[in-house]
Order: C-alpha cells, then sequence, then structure tokens
C-alpha cells in the first residue's frame, strides 16, 4: 500500500475511530420477503362482497399473482428507515442546488395534505361531493395566476416538462385555429435547461438556440435574425439559469409577438421574482410552475410534482379540460364543454396532494410574505456570493457573470481545474464529506466546469458562512494534495460511483 492509499484509507475510516467495519450491504424488500408474513391485517368487509368477475373483467386480470414482497412492520420500518439514512435530503443538510430550489418543506403542509377530506377523497368522486377539494384548486387556480399576472390557469400537467408541452400544444393549437403560416421552429436561448428543447423536440417543433450576450442575457440582434413567420414561439426563462434577469424583456417580447409568435416562460423556478415581478407583466402569454420548486413540494426522487400552467385571454380557449369552474350559483364544477380545448393531460385532475400543500404555504405565507421569500432568496444568493467572492476562493472560483445575482448565481471551475487539477466534480464530491449535498455541476453548459448554487430564502446566514468556509477548506486543501479530493468521497455508504454506468446498465433486483 502506498502512503497516499494509506492516508485515504485513515480518512476513509475516521469517523468510525479506526474500528473496522463492516458497511450493511443493501438488501431490497424483495431479498427481506418471506412467504406469508404480513404487516397489515385489513379489517372485516363492511359492504357486500361483490364477485370479482363483476368488478374487473376475466380478461384483464393477471393470471399469476403480483410478486409482492412479504414483510412484518417492523422489517418495514428497518428496511425504509436504513434506506433514508444513506440518502441525503434537504432535512439532512445543505442542499443548494441551482435552478431546483431545494427550499425547507414545511411539515404542517404534511398535516393539512393528510386530512381525510384531502388524503382519502376518491379521484372519481362526483364533483357535487367533492366540493371542498374543488375549491382549493380553483382558488389555487386563482392564486397562480395573480402571481403570473396571467388570469387563466389549468393545475393538470404533472411536471414542469409536462407544463412545457402543454404550452407547446396550446401554442400549435392557438397557430392552427387562426390559420397563416404554417410553423416549424421554437427557438430557445443557449442558457435553456435542458427539458426546453427535449419538450420542443417532442412536441414536433424543430429547436433553434439563440444566442447569449456578454451580460448573460438574450442576443437580440441574434433573436432578431432568426424571428420570422416560422417561428411558433420563444421559450424563456427570467431570469434565466445564470441568475441573470434580463432587462431586455420588453424588447424580446416585441421581437416576438412582431413575427405572430407565443412567448413562453418558463416559471419552473419562480424564486425570485414572486410578488416583485409577474410574467404576464412582462409581456408572456403562457407560464408553466413548478409547485415542487418555489411552492414548497418536497422532491427530489422523482416524488410527484405538479407543473400548472397560466395563459392570457387569447391562449385561454385552448386550455386542457376539465377545467375546474365556479359556477354562477358559488357551486364549484369541472368544466368538459371545451370545444377548442387541446384534451385531457393526464388521468383524473391533476396530484391533489400537492396542490394541497402549495396552497397551504400561499395562503400561510399571503402575498406579502411570498414578496419577501424572493427577497431573502436573492439576498442569500448575493451573499453567498459575496463571502465566495473573498480572496482564496475567486482564484480558482470567479463568478461567471461579474454582477449581482438574481436567486442563483454561476461560478467557473476552470481555474480551479487548470491550476490545482481539480475538476468539478471533485469538489462536488469533497461537499459530500462535509455533510453538504453539492451544487448543480456542469451547468449551464455555457459556462466551462460550471457551478450553479441557489442557497433559497430558507437557510440561515450560519449556513451560509458555514458553506463559504467548507469550500475555502476544500480549496486549500487540494492547493497541499489534489488526489484528496480526487479520491471523494470519504465518508458515504458507498464512495465515487461510475454514474455514467450506473444509466447504462441498470441492475433490477426485483422479481418480475
Ligand atoms: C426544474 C426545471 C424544469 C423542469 O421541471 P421538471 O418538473 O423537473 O420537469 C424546467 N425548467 C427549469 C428552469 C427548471 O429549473
Amino acid at each position: 500500500m502506498s502512503a497516499t492509499e494509506h492516508r485515504f484509507d485513515q480518512i476513509a475510516s475516521r469517523p468510525q475511530d479506526g474500528i473496522p467495519f463492516q458497511r450493511d450491504a443493501v438488501t431490497t424488500i424483495y431479498e427481506r420477503s418471506v412467504t406469508g408474513r404480513r404487516a397489515f391485517a385489513a379489517p372485516p368487509l363492511d359492504v357486500p362482497e361483490r364477485p370479482l368477475d363483476e368488478l374487473i373483467p376475466a380478461h384483464l386480470r393477471r393470471t399469476t399473482p403480483a410478486a409482492l414482497p412479504e414483510v412484518s412492520e417492523p422489517e418495514i420500518v428497518r428496511h425504509y428507515n436504513r434506506l433514508s439514512k444513506r440518502n441525503f435530503d434537504l432535512d439532512t443538510g445543505f442542499y443548494p442546488l441551482g435552478s431546483c430550489t431545494m427550499k425547507h418543506n414545511p411539515k404542517l403542509h404534511e398535516r393539512v395534505a393528510g386530512l381525510p377530506g384531502n388524503a382519502r377523497l376518491h379521484p372519481l368522486q362526483d364533483p357535487q361531493r367533492a366540493q371542498g377539494a374543488l375549491e382549493l384548486m380553483w382558488n389555487l387556480q386563482q392564486s397562480l395566476g395573480e402571481i403570473a399576472g396571467l388570469p387563466h390557469v389549468s393545475l393538470q400537467p404533472s411536471a414542469g416538462s409536462h407544463g412545457e408541452l402543454a404550452g407547446l400544444l396550446l401554442t400549435r393549437a392557438y397557430h392552427e385555429d387562426r390559420g397563416g403560416p404554417r410553423r416549424t421552429k421554437v427557438l430557445t436561448p443557449d442558457t435553456a435547461h435542458g427539458t426546453n428543447p427535449a419538450t420542443v423536440t417532442m412536441a414536433g417543433y424543430d429547436v433553434v438556440k439563440v444566442g447569449t450576450n456578454p451580460d448573460g442575457g438574450v442576443d437580440v440582434d441574434d433573436l432578431r435574425s432568426k424571428a420570422d413567420e416560422q417561428v411558433a414561439c420563444l421559450m424563456l426563462t427570467n431570469p434565466n439559469t445564470l441568475g441573470v434577469f434580463d432587462a431586455n424583456i420588453e424588447e424580446i417580447a416585441s421581437i416576438v409577438h412582431g413575427v405572430g409568435a407565443t412567448l413562453y416562460y418558463d416559471g419552473a423556478n419562480l424564486n425570485a421574482i414572486m410578488g416583485i415581478t409577474r410574467p404576464g407583466d412582462m409581456g408572456f402569454d403562457i407560464v408553466h410552475f413548478n409547485l415542487h420548486k418555489s411552492f414548497t413540494q418536497p422532491h427530489g426522487g422523482g416524488g410527484p410534482g405538479a407543473g400548472p400552467i397560466a395563459v392570457s385571454e387569447r391562449i385561454e380557449p385552448y386550455l386542457p379540460k376539465p377545467q375546474v369552474v365556479k359556477r354562477e350559483d358559488g357551486a364549484f364544477d369541472l368544466d368538459e364543454d371545451r370545444s377548442k380545448s387541446i384534451g385531457k393531460l393526464r388521468g383524473f385532475q391533476g396530484n391533489y396532494g400537492v396542490f394541497v400543500r402549495s396552497y397551504a404555504y400561499i395562503r400561510s405565507l399571503g402575498s406579502e410574505g411570498l414578496r419577501e421569500a424572493s427577497e431573502v432568496a436573492v439576498l442569500n444568493a448575493n451573499y453567498l456570493l459575496a463571502l465566495l467572492r473573498r480572496e482564496g476562493v475567486a482564484e480558482y472560483l470567479p463568478a461567471a457573470f461579474d454582477r449581482i445575482c438574481m436567486h442563483e448565481f454561476v461560478l467557473s471551475g476552470a481555474p480551479m481545474k487548470r491550476d490545482l487539477g481539480l475538476r468539478t466534480l471533485d469538489l462536488a464530491k469533497r461537499l459530500l464529506d462535509h455533510g453538504v449535498h453539492p451544487p448543480t455541476v456542469y451547468f449551464p453548459l455555457l459556462v466551462d466546469e460550471a457551478l450553479l448554487l441557489e442557497p433559497t430564502e430558507t437557510e440561515t446566514k450560519e449556513t451560509l458562512d458555514h458553506f463559504a468556509a467548507v469550500i475555502a477548506e476544500i480549496l486549500r486543501e487540494a492547493k497541499a494534495d489534489p488526489e484528496i479530493a480526487r479520491n471523494a468521497p470519504y465518508t458515504t455508504p458507498v464512495r465515487r460511483l461510475d454514474e455514467a454506468g450506473a444509466a447504462k446498465n441498470p441492475v433490477i433486483r426485483q422479481p418480475l
């Protein structure tokens, strides 16, 4: 064993005080299964029993029983408790993931979402018997419409990317209904979130990239040269993924509307602007929200989200159906009678539990509170940026844009790579050893060795100070010996993973 290897070994075992240990092997819930074991005794049936044939036609029923795990309650609890401890989540530590708004998810929201009237409502319940839920959805639509400055809202889309798809389907319906030239192109800035060009392709349009000016905004001359009658839409985020607010937005809107195209606002992340400015006021026609980012629905790990859309008057006729509406007599209803609608985007009405949490958030903060949340999000980002501009950090990790940021900012790890031989990925992995989740890395693509940080408004000054100190410490350590970071992490349940390999060769350990 070389000296260096020996030292890593010591680092790896430091938390265990040098006592040899065996990290527990991961077993799946299926490997814990023993035939006949149960965690749950169903209450006796309190409705008349009906033959299975009446409930599910024979040709739709499976012929062999599903391979479900059979485990006792303590085994289930231990299994998931153990998995949760191997994970890193917002309740574990600071999680400054840029663009994704990992803000605190207030626990009160879980109580509200878990109330029987919310959690036990059947999605096929008749609207007359689901007035409370429809009222909540209608109120949420009103609130989101107000926040966006666009009056008509559909809660159906299940994710930001799903909202984007809805927006492009609406754009297509709008152009087809109006007649005129066939439009085949959608413009996206080269700073766009990856879902934007993916959605454009999925919706059957050609992606046309628009360049970025030295300040980080849209290159308006490039936009003007590409905006023609074949353009259906420009998809934009403002502030964009560089954390830069585009002050040319009115000019951009007039160029886009000048060729008859729609202006789409990727509002996945509204953390910089809630209660301060509104996409509708900037001239946007369609916006999507990620309730699982700015509006506190817990996310990550593919959990349920919601990507509602808000649209202007001219787009309203095409909104998905059914729409949640308030009738003249004050009753709430599902309106299916929409002849120009693009149709239904998903089963039932959307992820209702998400609506409850986000509505609880909006109501508990109120408009003043939402504004304050955005102000503090921007303040926290600028505070952290200022800390990281200190000597010793900026030398290796300078800000990609030398200006005041919005809710997030980009650093470039290019000097760190050049002078220390350390990649952004190495820094990210070493952060895990300090109990901090890494920021977004290698995005936006525009910045070499990018590091995109979004501290959010729910973090304390002490947490931000600690994070800056940790970054400085890792750089100091790397100056002495970059190998340490290159082999990180040491303290996590698994060491450095072959991420491409994991994505390309997934191992499925579930009996089929
Ligand atoms: C997260 C995000 C999206 C995609 O949202 P999903 O819910 O993950 O589909 C789109 N655009 C931006 C700017 C985002 O941050």
